[in-house]
């Protein structure tokens, strides 16, 4: 039978010092799986190119496993390892995709690969992602303290390792500064629910408060969110992803959100109300995101509550039914306040939709 050979799965064969071209003939690739064998030069066609022999120094030997406190020699032996190499050519890739779908400005944009238990490789400040090189990457420990790189690492790691700290599955995470869904980060918008299913299957996404970029605070806020949600907005900033598996997953959250919000975007002008699915369809959907383990707030939720629009205009309700508690008897006080307030906010939001442009 075919199997199905996925980047993460050749990291693991060079990790376990296992032969990459040692894969059955018969293998299907995955495309990051095919770049990464192209870009260790293990791949048949690469070496079809000319007729010289496969590089003399595969396998990969695994790194050897380092901590902050391990020797400086061990230290740069791992960092200078095949299987390290071969991530760090990752983030690269990852960067430059970036750069060409315009998700980062400048120098903007982090990433950061959990390689041991307290030790991090993570992209350097001032470089642009688009133009990133191997050798400019840096290695930190769990407080930001760098270990080793030429270059000086971004200011941004706090935040991606107080996440890391507060979410011990975050293996990998990616911020960058996506147009349309940093455009929800700045009016304070959640992404409404129940539009596409891709979205709702690999995006759990929360708004976090604006700090400063690369502040304690602004990392504790984004960290308070990632026990439930690995797609966060920060408000008048960017976006930050996370995910358990790779770093290529944190970067696929990327472009599904920014996706999500285009359409969004692109949709809300079409001049009709937008559809969406049903609870019990997102239903569907939560029990597969469930068993890829990915988190999300709504698992164990009633139908009802699931499907809630309201911070997307025009706006779709889910009321919860009221339980009807045969002990309490109404108050045609308390009724007609409330039916006052109720009123008040129906004009408020009357006003707010006519002025809306
Ligand atoms: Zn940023």
């Amino acid at each position: 039978m075919k199997s199905v050979i996925s980047a993460r799965d050749i990291e693991e064969l060079l990790r376990t010092g296992s032969d990459p071209r040692s894969l059955p003939p018969d293998a299907i690739l995955t495309p990051s799986a095919r770049d990464l064998l192209r870009d260790l030069e293990f791949h048949g066609a690469a070496n079809h190119r000319d007729s010289s022999p496969p590089p003399p120094s595969a396998p990969a030997a695994p790194a050897a496993p380092v901590t902050a406190r391990s020797s400086q020699g061990d230290l740069e032996a791992f960092f200078n390892s095949p299987a390290i190499q071969a991530l760090k050519d990752q983030v690269c890739d990852i960067g430059r995709r970036l750069w060409q779908r315009a998700y980062v400005d400048g120098n903007g944009g982090n990433i950061a690969v959990r390689v041991s238990e307290d030790v991090v490789l993570c992209t350097p400040t001032l470089v642009s992602k688009g133009f990133m090189k191997p050798e400019d990457l840096c290695l930190v420990d769990l407080q930001g303290n760098q270990l080793l790189g030429s270059k000086k690492r971004t200011s941004e790691i706090l935040m991606h390792l107080q996440m890391m700290q507060r979410q011990p599955k975050d293996l990998a995470s990616v911020h960058c500064h996506p147009p349309y869904a940093t455009a929800f980060a700045v009016a304070g918008i959640e992404p409404p629910t129940c539009m596409i299913p891709e979205y709702e299957v690999f995006c759990a996404v929360a708004l976090a408060p604006y700090r400063t970029p690369g502040s304690p605070e602004m990392g504790k806020l984004v960290a308070d969110l990632v026990e439930n949600y690995n797609t966060i907005l920060m408000a008048n900033h960017g976006v930050v992803t996370w995910s358990h598996n790779h770093v290529e997953e944190a970067y696929w959250r990327m472009e599904i959100i920014e996706a999500y919000c285009r359409t969004l975007t692109v949709a809300a002008q079409l001049g009709k109300p937008l559809n969406t699915f049903s609870p019990d369809q997102l239903k569907d959907l939560l029990k597969i995101k469930q068993g890829l383990g990915f988190v999300d707030p709504r698992y164990g939720l009633k139908e009802c509550e699931l499907c809630d629009n309201d911070q997307w205009r025009p706006g779709v309700q889910c009321a919860v039914p009221a339980e009807k508690t045969p002990a309490t008897e109404a108050d045609p006080d308390a009724e007609a306040l409330v039916q006052k307030v109720t009123d008040l906010i129906m004009e408020n939001l009357h006003i707010q939709r006519v002025d809306a442009p």
